[in-house]
């Protein structure tokens, strides 16, 4: 019946538009149809109950056994087999279908610290001021509506959920001190499963982040970054006598100073950010600082960038220390590689949106993202996209953060995650293939990936006082 219709608007159409794509486009549009009404509505209740109890539960990254706790069980009451990650919160949990790609679809679990939010956790400041609940609620929606067989009868491959932690890169102290206990070997979420092996079998990824206004939408990709720590260090003595120490707080500003001088030299298209804080700045009042600590990102728009970058900057603390006499140990450590969002994959994402917003006009791209994410790194070795639904309101990571539409940044976003994979894997899932096929990535497998971050790497007292009078600075 279906073929019958086909056949009938074939001769109308351009030549060089196969007609399967009406057989494809006719079929997932029913199947769309129907989606809102029978396969995300029924979950409603579920849903928004989710996104109200993970905003009253926030946890910071590597923390979030509330959220993980109650998304197990949330995923387990649905009749989902759970693989834990077991010694730090998050799960993957796998949808067999049949033969074909594999599609990752994750959500992330970490909140933020903002405690002037008024929302937030009094004892801790903990908030989800990034929305990252809303995430969770719509995977929740998303995995009750793929139970529906119905959902999934036409479609081949096979789809991998994956709530994830510790996305935002913060709390640097709590999570080196997780590395050196063996507890991770990476500080971001999705770099540490990768490295585990939970996305060993994945040929495709993607994730909806909430965001402010009212349709859904993506960049182009975004930035990378390294993590990086400077500890000045000093030498204490009285306050009133500091003739006698080495001030290592001066030390940290002439850094930063330093750093802010050669911003010139950084290239606009490069979106290059450094943005240090002092995390540790003196001790008491009456005595000389001798140990002064800074935090910072060094942030750009690909590897060599990043690289390039970093060596300024390090050359700017480091000859900064030396200037006064001290030393500062630096402590690299590689953050977020820079995030390309597949070209293919935007026009899945285009096509959901309008089946979502049908008013929407556009292409739904558009820009570089100045701000990091993990999945950039999944972007380096498979074809990814990390776009945005709508439905917050306020600045993201800051007081004002909320989820003003429930409805939309939640049941939208599991709506329009549910048309992409329909698209993606209807029709024997030739689109899924079609973006495989016409994919490059970076690097051809994470081992080659896990080797280049590894050169980013760094940790040592930077300044060397030699026997002979000279300073040698070694800081790449
Ligand atoms: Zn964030
Ligand atoms: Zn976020």
């Amino acid at each position: 019946m279906k073929v019958s219709v086909t056949f009938k608007i074939q001769p109308k159409v351009d030549k060089f538009i196969s007609p399967d794509f009406f057989v494809g486009r006719i079929l997932y549009l029913e199947v769309l149809i129907m989606n809102i009404s029978e396969y995300i509505l029924p979950h409603k209740k579920m849903i928004l109950d989710a996104e109200r109890w993970l905003w009253e539960h926030p946890q910071t990254g590597y923390r979030e056994w509330d959220a993980h706790n109650y998304m197990v069980s949330s995923f387990e009451k649905l009749g989902y087999e759970i693989i834990p990650a077991v010694n730090i919160p998050g799960f993957i949990t796998d949808i067999e279908i049949s033969e074909g790609p594999k599609i990752l679809i994750l959500a992330e679990l970490d909140s933020l610290i903002c405690s002037e939010h008024p929302e937030s956790a009094k004892d801790t400041g903990y908030v989800h001021a990034c929305g990252h609940h809303a995430q969770m609620a719509a995977l929740l929606g998303l995995a009750a509506a793929l139970k529906n067989p119905k959902v999934s009868e036409r479609w081949s491959g096979s789809l991998r959920l994956c709530v994830v932690p510790a996305e935002e890169l913060i709390e640097t102290d709590y999570r080196l001190d997780l590395i050196n206990q063996g507890i991770i070997k990476y500080p971001a979420g999705k770099v540490e499963f990768l490295h585990r092996g939970y996305f060993d079998e994945c040929d495709i990824a993607f994730m909806c982040h909430t965001t402010g206004g009212k349709d859904i939408s993506c960049s182009f990709g975004g930035n990378g970054a390294i993590l990086k720590r400077a500890e000045f260090i000093g030498k204490a003595c009285h306050a009133s006598a500091p003739n006698g120490g080495l001030n290592a707080l001066y030390m940290a500003q002439l850094g930063m100073t330093a750093a802010n001088a050669i911003r010139e030299t950084f290239v606009d298209s490069q979106h290059v950010r450094y943005h240090p804080i002092i995390t540790h700045g003196g001790q008491a009042v009456n005595a000389i600082p001798s140990h002064v600590q800074t935090e910072s990102y060094v942030r750009g728009a690909d590897f060599n960038v990043l690289k390039e970058t970093n060596i300024k900057i390090n050359r700017a603390v480091a000859a900064s220390a030396a200037a006064l006499g001290g030393n500062v140990k630096i402590n690299d450590i590689f953050g977020f590689a820079p995030l390309i969002n597949n070209e293919g994959l935007i026009a899945v994402m285009d096509e959901a949106r309008k089946m979502v917003f049908p008013g929407s006009v556009g292409s739904g791209c558009d820009g570089w993202d100045m701000g990091c994410t993990d999945m950039g790194d999944l972007s380096s070795i498979m074809p990814s996209l990390h776009f945005f639904c709508g439905g917050a309101s306020g600045t993201a990571h800051g007081k004002d953060y909320k989820i003003e539409d429930p409805y939309l940044a939640c049941l939208g976003s599991a709506s329009a995650q549910l048309y992409m994979l329909d698209i993606l894997l209807n029709n024997g899932s030739e689109r899924a293939k079609k973006v495989i096929s016409e994919s490059e990535s970076l690097f051809k497998n994470k081992d080659e990936f896990f080797e280049t971050i590894k050169t980013f790497s760094l940790e040592r007292e930077a300044v060397n006082y030699n026997e002979d009078g000279t300073v040698t600075l070694s800081f790449c």
